[in-house]
């Protein structure tokens, strides 16, 4: 997903890997390609642009202008700007209640049901855990099934209460549920709206406090862009979750979402989603990323 950004980094070091001496010019030159790089790739303005002052700080900070490959420098200053960026090392979820409490938030269709499955999947399989998915979706009767057939594929069991419609209700009986069945981890998937809408955050922020879960994760679909970032910060500023779920990163997003999350809202992103099957799923590391951007 972020072959167009690493190509176009790439080529904005060109200018200074070929020289032996360089010239402030030659580094401004470089900072616009990379800041134009970042802008295509839908990076916001501001951040394209704070992060560009950051490079050039250290850059002349280090001595770039001397350096015997002032190509190479800047490359690392750039890796280690973008690793920032993104987080800097990865955080890990908390899990530390008995039993740990999850709930997903998100709008619809951004892959939150699909997550908890490949969660439960991860914490079962890695980790040695027992899930208990929660079907807290209470309007779409389909979204019910689908974390059903997720289940039976992992094997891990589905509380549903079909026809209940109070989400808070639910989600309690779900805790005294795998309290009493040895569940040590659950998963509480909850209904989105296609735009956030009053009733909807209502609605999440009462399940959270009635269950004050270990960890509220935001899902959001990767290939929104801008807008991703933007449904981010309403929702921190309703629910302040605790880290962010990047999903459908395997499709032709350019990226800007995945790297301007971060600075927006100031909580980490701790998994990316890369395809629809149950195993696709990885924890999210910001230097391996910056890494593999720049190669
Ligand atoms: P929800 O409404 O937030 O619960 O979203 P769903 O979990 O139902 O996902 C919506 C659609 O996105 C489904 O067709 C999923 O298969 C698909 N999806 C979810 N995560 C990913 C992902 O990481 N990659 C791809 N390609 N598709 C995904």
């Amino acid at each position: 997903m972020f072959e167009n950004l690493s190509d176009r980094l790439e080529k904005s070091f060109k200018l200074l890997k070929g020289q032996g001496t360089i010239t402030e010019i030659n580094v401004a030159e470089t900072l616009k390609d990379i800041r134009r790089a970042l802008l295509d790739a839908d990076v916001n303005f501001k951040i394209a642009k704070k992060f560009t002052d950051d490079v050039k700080v250290k850059a002349l900070g280090q001595d770039v202008l001397t350096a015997v490959k002032p190509g190479q420098m800047m490359v690392k200053i750039v890796k280690d700007e973008l690793a920032q960026l993104m987080g800097g090392t990865f955080t890990d979820i908390e899990l530390q209640g008995k039993p740990a409490v999850i709930l997903m938030s998100g709008l619809q269709g951004s892959g939150k049901t699909t997550f908890s499955g490949k969660l439960a999947n991860m914490l079962k399989s890695k980790k040695g855990r027992h899930p208990l998915l929660v079907a807290g979706d209470v309007y779409r009767p389909a979204a019910i099934d689908q974390l059903k057939v997720l289940g039976e594929q992992i094997n891990v069991p589905v509380y549903t209460e079909e026809g209940n419609m109070d989400p808070v209700k639910i989600a309690k009986a779900a805790i005294k549920h795998a309290k009493a069945n040895g569940n040590d981890v659950v998963i509480v998937d909850t209904a989105g709206r296609l735009a956030i809408d009053e009733q909807m955050m209502n609605e999440i922020s009462a399940v959270k406090k009635a269950i004050d879960p270990d960890e509220i994760l935001f899902v959001v679909d990767a290939m929104t862009g801008q807008d991703a970032v933007n449904t981010a910060k309403e929702f921190n500023e309703r629910l302040d979750f605790d880290g962010v779920v990047l999903t459908k990163l395997d499709g032709d997003t350019r990226g800007g979402a995945a790297l301007s999350i971060r600075a927006v809202v100031e909580k980490p992103i701790k998994f990316v989603g890369t395809g629809e099957k149950v195993d696709a799923l990885d924890v999210f590391h910001p230097d391996r990323m910056a890494e593999r951007i720049l190669g």
